[in-house]
């Protein structure tokens, strides 16, 4: 039996860090300080199940910097989740900030629950007795967490909710993607996946690539993915194979993903999808496509499959999806690949113009939003491929060392206390 190489996230993190580091030389004193997380959080606390029965629960927030700002990032609900994925995590919100330009440091939250499992009266008991361990490090000014993988809008309405009752009176701009009845923005929801199409189509330009027509494929079927199958199917690309944790589905004449959610929407996957024939996970990384949308998880372009890659672009939805040694074959081959500290932070940037919005009791329309993403994602990646491109690096050295020299900057200038 093939053994599958266990990858930490957080140690891919700091070797993309370190290649960044090189590349602008950072100095060693900061180097130190901005490798490791600034405050680390690990609560165990009891939860009562429907049945009566009380289980132990594990939950951790990780807030990596807050050189530029408060810290600011999700909250993940899996059975897998650990500490050195979540200190990725809060790693690459600090970067992303940086990338685009909002005045944000970086954190992260996990708990290690199986929401597939539970009824939604225990996940909302998880996410209130979750918010309250965690309630003195974060808030509006401090920490604001968002939704991550298997937590979405209701979990922050409870979080908003749980904060404000320990508070005293409401603080909307504590959590981001809220829904919009109770503080959320609009086009938070859609904004990871309208930012990664931003992304796809200044890259597309840049590589001569007609949208109208090119075959897409996504992995992992959720926020980020679903809505980016059906932005760039909207632009006239065809959506050749979609994913979820269950399996893929392919069609070479295209899919409909407006369809194809309503599909999982009744079955729980898009498996078994009418007119679609099964792809495994891997398969569909390796299909001959024009787009590769990695929108799932961490660590599924390893050395061991990039060489088998045949996208021209791959657009990272997903936080981490390729290695740091897959970075070097993708690049080799000639794939574009963008990094997803820029191809997902039009999810932040919403969740930004969310928490301005909440701070001013002062909402914005929706083309105000939309016209806000596109100019801070424009001009992000302009800035990137700049930076790639002087230095010789592949994009995401050339991201991260966009992104670190800001975070570098701003501890300079703050010096060092007391
Ligand atoms: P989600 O829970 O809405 O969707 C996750 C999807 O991935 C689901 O369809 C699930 O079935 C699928 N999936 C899970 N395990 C899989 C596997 N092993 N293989 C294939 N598919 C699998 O989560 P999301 O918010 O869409 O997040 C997806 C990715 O995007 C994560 O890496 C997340 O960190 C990143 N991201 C999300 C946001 C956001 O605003 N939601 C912002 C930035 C980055």
């Amino acid at each position: 039996m093939q053994t599958k190489t266990v990858i930490n996230p957080f140690e891919s993190a700091l070797k993309n860090f370190d290649l960044a580091a090189d590349v602008i030389h950072l100095e060693d004193n900061i180097r130190n300080h901005i490798r490791l997380p600034e405050r680390e959080l690990t609560v165990h606390f009891p939860v009562r199940l429907d049945s009566g029965n009380i289980i132990s629960v594990t939950g951790f927030r990780v807030q990596h910097s807050t050189a530029r700002g408060p810290g600011k990032g999700g909250i993940r609900y899996h059975p897998d989740v650990n500490i050195d994925e979540v200190r990725a995590l809060a790693s690459w919100m600090t970067w992303k900030c940086a990338v685009v330009g909002i005045p944000f440091g970086g954190a992260k939250g996990g708990v290690v629950i199986d929401p597939k499992k539970m009824s939604i009266g225990e996940l909302e008991r998880v996410t209130r007795r979750f918010t309250s361990e965690i309630a003195f490090m974060i808030g509006p000014d401090k920490d604001i967490p968002a939704p991550d993988v298997y937590t979405n809008s209701q979990t922050m309405a409870w979080m908003m909710d749980t904060y404000s009752m320990i508070s005293g009176r409401t603080v909307l701009g504590v959590v981001t993607g809220k829904p919009i009845s109770v503080g959320g923005s609009q086009g938070r929801n859609e904004a990871t996946a309208q930012g990664t199409i931003f992304t796809i189509e200044k890259a597309a330009r840049k590589l001569g690539i007609d949208l109208n027509g090119a075959r897409v494929a996504v992995q992992g079927f959720g926020n980020a993915g679903a809505i980016a199958a059906r932005l760039i199917f909207d632009l006239g690309a065809r959506i050749i194979a979609v994913s979820d944790s269950k399996g893929g589905i392919i069609n070479l004449a295209g899919l409909n993903p407006t369809e194809v959610s309503i599909h999982k929407e009744l079955t729980g996957s898009v498996v078994g999808f009418k007119g679609s024939d099964p792809i495994s996970n891997q398969e569909l990384l390796e299909l001959n496509c024009d787009i590769l949308i990695p929108a799932a998880l961490e660590n599924v372009i390893t050395e061991e499959n990039a060489g088998d890659i045949r996208a021209k672009i791959i657009a990272e939805a997903a936080n981490g999806p390729v290695t740091p040694e897959a970075d070097l074959i993708l690049h080799d081959k000639g794939i574009f690949v963008i990094p997803d500290i820029l191809a997902n932070a039009g999810g932040v940037t919403v969740s930004y113009f969310e928490w301005v919005q909440d701070n001013y009791s002062f909402f914005w329309k929706t083309k105000d939003i939309r016209n806000y993403l596109r100019e801070v994602m424009d001009d992000s990646f302009d800035a990137v491929i700049a930076l790639s491109e002087k230095h010789k690096v592949h994009n995401r050295t050339g991201a991260y060392a966009h992104a670190v020299s800001k975070v570098a900057e701003a501890i300079r200038l703050r010096g060092v206390f007391p």
